[in-house]
C-alpha cells in the first residue's frame, strides 16, 4: 500500500494517509468473524466465522467446516465493500504488559493482512485511512461523553502523534537514532493497536461526538521543530509537564518544554523539582493545578469505564513490603539483590518524575534508567510515575516496608488528558488548550 512521505508541504496538500495497525502479533492462530463479503486472492469469502493459522511458514485460513480457503506466506483480505464490510475478532488481547490486561472482542473496518515472518507466528495488520484509524482511536483512548473541544485538541494530537511516527519512518536519517520512537520498535507495521503506540480497539464504541470532533479538525496536525510534532499526551502531569528526554531519547523538543498546568500567571511558587527537598515538598502538596480536579464527573467524561478502576492518581501512595519489593525486583530485573536497603534517587526531570534510580540492596546495587524503566522496576506491573518520594518506616538498616508517594499518571510529557478536559470543562476551545501544552507548534491543514 503505497504512501506519501509526510512532509510539511511548502504550499498545497497530501492525499490523507493509510496506516499500517499491527492487530495482533506472536500468536499461532486466530478466529476471525466476517460481517460483509471480502476477496481474498481468487477466493471469494462469504460473511461468516473463519479460523487463520500459522502451519510452518504459511497462513492458512479455514472455514468453519476447516475446509481450506487460502493458504500463503501472506494472506490480503480486503473488503468488497469498505464502507459495509467490518472483520471481528473475538479474542484480542488489549492492555498488553500493563495492568488491564484482557482479551476483548473487537471489530475493524478496512482490509487485513495475516502474515507468517517466522514459522508457526501469525501477525495480523489491519490497513486503514488515517481518519478512521483516528476515529476508533478517540473512542477507545477516552469516553465519548468528553467536551467537544477535548475531543477536538485529542484528535489533533493523535493525528500528529501517528504521522510523525510515518514521517520518521520515510526519513529514518532524520531521527537521532534508530530508536527514536516507540513506534520505532515495529519493524512489519506503523503503529500498534495498544497502549503501546495508541488505543485502537476497533470501531465499537464509535459515536457521533468522535466523528464531529474529526470532521472539525480534519487533516490538521501541530508542526515544529522542521516537522510533524511528536505530539505526546498521557492522563495526568501531576502539577508540571516532563521533558522527552527523561522518558525516552535524549533529545527535547522545542514544544515539549517542562511547564506548571495552570494558566499563565497563575502558578503557585514552585520549588525546582529536580532536587529532592523540592519534589517532597510539591508532592505533599496540592497545587491547585488544571489536572487537581475533585470533580468526579470531569472524569467520568475522560476516563474510559477501565481507567477507572484507578481514580486516585493525581497524588497517590502505595506501601511495599520487604519481601514484595525483593521478589519483584529479582523477577523484573533477573539479578537477586538480597535485602533491598534503599531506593535513592539521582536524578529526576522538571516534573519530579524519576530519571534515575539507585537500587541499593544488600549483594548488589544498580541504577535504572528512564521513567518507565523506574515506574515497572518497582511493581508487579507499574506504577502511576516515577514522581514519587521514599520513606521506610522504622529503624534499623533492612527496612521493613517502603512507602512511595507519589504525582500524577503516566509519562506526563506534552498533553495532560486530565487537564486538558478540565481546560475545556472551564471554556477553552481546543487551539487554546494546544498552546498551553505545546507551546510554539503552529496548527496547520496537511489534507
Ligand atoms: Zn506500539
Ligand atoms: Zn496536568
Amino acid at each position: 500500500m503505497p504512501r506519501p512521505p509526510i512532509d510539511v508541504p511548502e504550499n498545497g496538500m497530501i492525499d490523507e494517509p493509510g496506516l499500517r495497525v499491527g492487530l495482533s502479533e506472536g500468536l499461532a492462530g486466530a478466529r476471525i468473524i466476517l460481517a460483509g463479503r471480502y476477496l481474498c486472492g481468487s477466493a471469494a469469502l462469504n460473511p461468516g466465522a473463519y479460523q487463520l493459522r500459522a502451519e510452518g511458514g504459511s497462513v492458512v485460513l479455514l472455514d468453519a467446516r476447516a475446509a481450506v480457503c487460502a493458504r500463503a506466506q501472506r494472506l490480503l483480505l480486503e473488503p468488497a465493500d469498505a464502507a459495509g464490510c467490518a472483520f471481528t475478532l473475538p479474542e484480542n488481547s488489549i492492555g498488553r504488559n500493563f495492568h488491564w490486561q484482557r482479551t476483548a472482542s473487537q471489530t475493524f473496518r478496512g482490509a487485513l493482512t495475516a502474515c507468517c515472518f517466522e514459522p508457526g507466528v501469525l501477525t495480523l495488520i489491519n490497513h486503514i485511512g488515517c481518519e478512521a484509524y483516528l476515529e476508533a482511536v478517540i473512542c477507545s483512548e477516552m469516553s465519548p461523553r468528553s467536551s467537544a473541544e477535548f475531543l477536538k485538541a485529542h484528535c489533533v494530537i493523535s493525528r500528529s502523534w501517528v504521522l510523525a511516527q510515518l514521517q520518521h519512518r520515510s526519513h529514518p536519517r532524520a531521527a537521532p537514532d534508530a530508536a527514536w520512537t516507540d513506534a520505532a520498535s515495529h519493524v512489519h507495521f506503523d503503529v500498534c493497536n495498544d497502549d503501546h503506540c495508541q488505543r485502537y480497539h476497533g470501531i465499537g464504541a464509535v459515536n457521533a461526538a468522535a466523528r464531529s470532533a474529526l470532521a472539525a479538525t480534519r487533516g490538521e496536525v501541530l508542526v515544529g521543530d522542521g516537522g510533524v510534532c511528536d505530539a505526546r499526551f498521557s492522563k495526568c502531569c501531576g502539577g508540571i509537564t516532563e521533558r522527552f528526554s527523561t522518558c525516552w531519547q535524549d533529545v527535547d523538543y522545542s514544544y515539549l518544554q517542562p511547564r506548571p498546568d495552570c494558566a499563565p500567571g497563575t502558578a503557585e511558587f514552585i520549588p525546582p523539582l529536580s532536587a529532592e527537598a523540592g519534589a517532597r515538598r510539591f508532592i505533599a502538596a496540592r497545587p491547585a493545578v488544571f489536572c487537581n480536579v475533585g470533580d468526579r464527573h470531569i472524569l467520568e467524561t475522560v476516563l474510559p469505564g477501565f481507567d477507572f478502576e484507578t481514580s486516585d492518581f493525581f497524588r497517590w501512595q502505595v506501601t511495599i513490603a520487604q519481601d514484595e519489593l525483593r521478589g519483584i525486583i529479582a523477577r523484573k530485573s533477573g539479578c537477586d539483590f538480597g535485602d533491598i536497603l534503599r531506593l535513592e534517587p539521582l536524578a529526576r526531570g522538571a516534573s519530579g518524575r524519576i530519571r534515575a534510580l539507585r537500587i541499593v540492596g544488600s549483594k548488589r546495587t544498580e541504577t535504572v534508567s528512564k521513567e518507565l524503566a523506574v515506574r515497572r522496576m518497582l511493581s508487579a506491573s507499574h506504577l502511576y510515575s516515577s514522581a514519587f518520594v521514599v520513606d521506610t518506616p522504622g529503624a534499623g538498616p533492612v527496612p521493613n516496608s517502603f512507602i512511595l508517594r507519589g504525582a500524577g499518571w503516566g509519562h506526563g510529557v506534552g498533553l495532560c488528558q486530565i487537564g486538558a478536559a478540565a481546560m475545556a470543562h472551564a471554556g477553552h476551545d481546543y487551539r487554546s488548550i494546544l498552546a498551553h501544552y505545546f507551546q510554539g507548534a503552529r496548527l496547520e491543514r496537511l489534507y
